[in-house]
């Protein structure tokens, strides 16, 4: 499929705007972030449930915990980077337009802002990070678990962050695949902001 198929340079007539969802408002920013905070606690509960009925005998070494939790971080900080990369990709490779990249108070985003992407190009675009960290992380978590406790915990965590922060992107995908199904819906990705559109009923 060639790229200019894929999206529209500009807005198309008789199209309606249906949908507009904004990350930087107050409201949306807070939801999202809980619903991020109580994916991360459950699944920590889990991850916990799941070592404590396993009965695993762990000594603490307090060098190879601050070592651990060093890694956690930077594997936190990088995991973000990574996300909105993987997000970068995906649009760069289907549209070949310019990216944008940042942070607002309440997340960090990667949107192609000039253009307008058909649904298929979109839904792939905010499906690609949830796919490939997930299938990373979870398999990692499951490894460490026979390694090390406080590994398997740590990678718990990345995995917990991980299917908590992609919350809007699971709501986005969500609406996409089950309220707005017409193939020739557009969406303005500008980061932060979405915005949906359709061609006008006749
Ligand atoms: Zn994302």
């Amino acid at each position: 499929m060639k790229k200019e198929q894929n999206f529209e340079k500009t807005l198309p007539e008789h199209y309606e705007q249906v949908y507009h969802l904004n990350a930087k408002d107050v409201k949306m920013g807070l939801i999202l972030n809980l619903i991020a905070l109580i994916v991360f606690i459950a699944v920590m509960g889990a991850a916990i449930l799941v070592l404590l009925l396993g009965k695993i005998s762990f000594v603490y070494d307090p060098i190879i915990g601050m070592i651990a939790s060093g890694v956690f971080m930077l594997a936190v900080i990088g995991y973000i980077v990574l996300h909105e990369l993987v997000h970068g990709i995906a649009y760069k490779s289907l549209t070949g337009e310019k990216l944008t990249f940042g942070f607002s108070w309440s997340c960090a985003f990667c949107g192609v802002p000039h253009i307008f992407t058909y649904r298929k190009t979109a839904l792939i675009a905010i499906c690609a990070p949830f796919v490939v960290f997930t299938l990373l992380f979870l398999p990692l978590t499951a490894m460490l678990y026979f390694v090390n406790p406080l590994f398997y915990l740590m990678a718990a965590a990345l995995l917990g962050l991980h299917i908590g922060g992609c919350a809007g992107d699971l709501y986005l995908m969500a609406l996409l695949l089950f309220k707005y199904k017409n193939s020739r819906l557009l969406m303005k990705d500008t980061g932060p902001e979405m915005t949906l559109f359709v061609p006008k009923e006749p």
